[in-house]
């Protein structure tokens, strides 16, 4: 039997396999921390899940159109409208299963052979490897550390080659917290502008901007819209991993042409968490409520570690996550998480994962209390070291 090697050249997405290890701990009755959790804590409100219960019982149960049902549609371009101001209409959306399938799709939509995805580095663990699924090619970006691992202008100019054809920006970034001021992020759109490529904005963690800051989302730009592919979803918005929801918004021709692999793949996305997520555009005030708490967990968190010794976090603008520098361990990504995990109990992730060497990610999307308790924990391991 032989297998595809680009699926043989995958590797597992840590992320998740790291978060499942930490839920089967948890069920053997141990008290883990758990700062590898890529997901809301919170439960999905409510208000989401009647929305659900009231569309299986008036049997909204069978295949909605390939790219997502219409008044779903509608409500997310509003969204992008009123809140992201980007100004398109239903034919400019497809509604997917999870921002993942988003993702994917998109890239495989516009890599032809050899044609070069850029990816800043440190990256979110799947786009290498969504990348290795598609007929394209990755190229790596290395984003500076004296500059807050943030992608500038300059870095991005001397990446682009004639081959180039796709940049993925994710702000407020998975795994470094950091995101862009409107400065910055027209003058990376003139680099675009000039360069003549697409950009796949994953947007997702828009919700969670911290510091009173606003996110400003890169297709409202002069110029932009027509060449930016932007993602979004609900799982981090309204706690709905679980549910499989999220979209791509992009100009119609290309919609057109992705939704015929929607067709040929999923067919759709799950009637029923489209209903929910129908609901969940609805409200505002449960995303301002969970948005204040995870920033006074932020705060907790970054203050906490400040006064640990060998680990230097990088204090996050957004997202549920936090960079940490582990050099003066003199241990890798990987064996401080191992450890870490074994000796403590505490459960993080290792940014080998993301593309960076000597650096972990610790999930604020916990309690104040388990907080507290992680970075005592961390502090009695260093002790030990
Ligand atoms: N983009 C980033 C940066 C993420 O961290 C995630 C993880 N959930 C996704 C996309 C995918 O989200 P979803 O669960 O909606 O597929
Ligand atoms: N995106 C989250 C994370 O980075 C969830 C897991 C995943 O989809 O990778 O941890």
């Amino acid at each position: 039997m032989s297998i595809n090697p680009q699926v043989l050249s995958l590797t597992k997405s840590a992320t998740l396999k790291i978060t499942a290890l930490t839920k089967q701990i948890k069920k053997q009755g141990k008290d883990v921390v758990n700062f590898a959790a890529g997901e809301p804590d919170f439960d999905t409100p409510d208000f989401i899940k009647t929305a659900a219960k009231e569309a299986i019982d008036q049997g909204f149960t069978k295949y909605t159109p390939s790219s997502g049902d219409n008044r779903l549609k509608e409500a997310i371009a509003n969204k992008l409208k009123v809140n992201n101001g980007i100004c398109l209409d239903k034919e400019n959306v497809i509604v997917t299963s999870g921002a993942k399938y988003a993702l994917f799709i998109a890239l495989l939509s516009l890599l032809s052979v050899d044609d070069q995805v850029l990816i800043p580095s440190p990256y979110w663990v799947s786009y290498p490897e969504m990348a290795k699924l598609t007929l394209g090619k990755a190229k790596f970006i290395d984003l500076a550390e004296e500059n807050n691992f943030k992608l500038t202008p300059e870095l991005l100019n001397n990446s682009i080659t004639k081959k180039t054809k796709v940049l993925i920006f994710n702000y407020p970034s998975n795994p470094t917290g950091v995101t862009y001021s409107k400065k910055e992020l027209i003058d990376i759109s003139k680099v675009i502008k000039d360069a003549n490529i697409y950009v796949v904005s994953d947007e997702i963690y828009e919700t969670l901007v911290y510091d009173k800051k606003s996110h400003i989302s890169f297709a409202s730009l002069d110029s932009m819209q027509d060449k930016t592919l932007t993602v979004g979803g609900f799982s981090k918005s309204f706690a709905m991993t679980g549910w499989r929801v999220g979209y791509l918004a992009a100009n119609k021709d290309l919609v057109k042409e992705i939704s015929k692999i929607v067709g040929h793949t999923t067919s759709c996305p799950c009637s029923i968490s489209q209903a929910a997520a129908l609901a969940a555009l609805g409200d505002n005030k449960w995303q301002s409520q969970v948005g204040l708490k995870f920033e006074a967990r932020r705060d907790l968190l970054y203050q906490g570690l400040s006064n640990t010794p060998k680990v230097k976090p990088f204090k996050s603008e957004g997202t549920f996550y936090m960079f940490c520098d582990i050099r003066e361990t003199g241990l890798s990504s990987f064996e401080f998480c191992s450890r870490l995990l074994e000796e403590e109990l505490v459960s993080c992730i290792p940014a080998s994962s993301f593309g960076k060497e000597g650096f972990i990610r610790i999930s604020f999307s916990t309690s104040l209390k388990q907080i507290k308790k992680g970075i005592d924990r961390i502090n009695n391991f260093i002790k030990k070291l």
